[in-house]
């Protein structure tokens, strides 16, 4: 790391928000991509230049697809262009209409995909310990135009994938699950992709593994698969022959290279990950006031989420703690802050869709989210633990710098509806 100036942080008044010199000269992002072997990704570039073929359910993309289908143990799994648009295909084809029950601690993507459909998100709150849809809750939000329930497998936890099943076939509702964040994810021994009527993954370029934009539907119901198929390709049945309404959701050539080649390294993408974990944990799990999500031992898991509530015994709240890290030039992410109800068009169009979601507004306010993968190495992450530790022990010193000079690099854009902000993708991140 030549770049970096060697500049241990040992007290509070050595923090850049103190007036120190920032830790690290670039910036460490959330989400950096995981990039595979090159010299692999150049070959097969050259096989599809030579082909001819680069797209339209070429060679890759059919590999891609049968690797797929193999590592989640489904009965197919349809590569689409990105993970949004899988969502929108994947709604379409089961009809979904009216209202579906969603999470709103979630990328605003999920909620995106019915409401471009003109179907109402109705927002659910979530269980506080695995961030994920209370079934409970669940039950008490469906009306007489309920079609559907949309999960999400946030940060790679599976939902309560039972619970949901069972009361969406006693309501006989479609059930669904936004799985972005859960390729090579398993639920008591079944990998995710096997669960509800289909799952929907993003391979998007921040996701564990990526093919630049991409995304599948997973599902093992034959008929919903081949209507998927014909919806993705502008429902071309057989040539000149169109039977349905579809759009271009197809996959690129390059991208399904770019999926091989990731799947490839995904073991090592995974390995990584699960040591950075627990190396978090281990040094940040001690302190008073945060609280570091775990994955279930048991269960497989990708470990691409370093996800920290930061709880009142922090002594910073969360704001404060992000700005520490950010003026060290930590992007830390306060993922999924505010809550997609109070994003637009939704905080106009359900203004107290928040009453009903005590859980979902205090999880917004306190979850933290931190650089991990294999852009991130051990030395830098060790160095983001000492900014924390070190924040967190001179918190008393920090909240009265703050409260002398409220400049503050979180709250920039903590009232959306006044200043509308986009999500920022540079960088490799969001
Ligand atoms: C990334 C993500 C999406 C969207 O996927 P894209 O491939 O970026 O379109 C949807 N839902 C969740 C939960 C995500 O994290």
């Amino acid at each position: 790391m030549p770049e970096e100036p060697a500049m241990a942080k040992k007290k509070v008044a050595d923090l850049a928000l103190m007036g120190g010199v920032p830790r690290f000269e670039r910036p460490l992002h959330v989400g950096q991509p995981n990039v595979g072997d090159r010299a692999r990704l150049h070959e097969r570039l050259d096989a599809i230049l030579d082909r001819r073929w680069l797209t339209n359910h070429g060679p890759e993309v059919i590999e891609l697809e049968r690797r797929l289908t193999a590592l989640l143990g489904v009965r197919h799994c349809i590569a689409v262009c990105n993970g949004t648009v899988a969502l929108e295909i994947a709604i379409r084809a089961l009809g979904l209409q009216g209202e579906v029950i969603v999470p709103s601690f979630t990328f605003v993507a999920t909620a995106h995909a019915l409401q471009w459909q003109e179907i109402t998100p109705v927002f659910c709150d979530v269980d506080a310990e695995t961030h994920t849809l209370d079934p409970v809750r669940v039950e008490q939000m469906i009306s007489s135009r309920t079609t559907g329930i949309l999960g999400v497998h946030l940060w790679g936890r599976a939902c309560d994938v039972e619970g949901l099943s069972e009361i969406a076939r006693r309501h006989r509702l479609a059930l669904l699950f936004d799985a972005a964040h859960a390729l090579g994810v398993s639920r008591r021994g079944r990998m995710i992709g096997n669960f509800g009527d289909c799952e929907v993954f993003s391979f998007h370029a921040t996701k564990v593994f990526n093919t630049f934009e991409g995304g599948a539907i997973a599902t093992n119901d034959d008929a919903l698969a081949q209507k998927i198929r014909w919806m993705q390709n502008f429902g071309f049945s057989n040539y000149d022959q169109v039977d349905h309404i579809g759009v271009n959701g197809k996959m690129s050539e390059i991208c399904a290279a770019m999926g091989l080649v990731s799947l490839e390294s995904l073991d090592d993408f995974v390995a990584v990950n699960s040591r950075n974990h627990a190396r978090y944990v281990e040094r940040l799990s001690r302190l008073p006031g945060l609280r570091l999500l775990t994955y279930d031992q048991a269960e497989r898991h990708n470990h691409h989420y370093v996800v920290a509530e930061v709880l009142p015994e922090a002594g910073l709240d969360r704001d404060a703690l992000v700005d520490v890290l950010m003026a060290e030039r930590v992007l830390a992410r306060r993922y999924f802050y505010p809550g997609v109800h109070r994003m637009e068009p939704y905080a106009s169009l359900y203004p107290n869709a928040g009453l009903l979601l005590p859980v979902t507004e205090a999880l917004v306010e306190r979850t933290l989210v931190l650089p991990t993968g294999t852009g991130v190495s051990f030395e830098e992450l060790d160095a983001v633990c000492e900014i924390i530790e070190v924040a967190l022990s001179g918190a008393a010193a920090i909240r009265a710098r703050r409260s002398a000079r409220p400049v503050s690099l979180a709250g920039r854009n903590a009232r959306p509806m006044l200043a509308p902000v986009r999500p920022r993708r540079a960088g490799g991140a969001r």
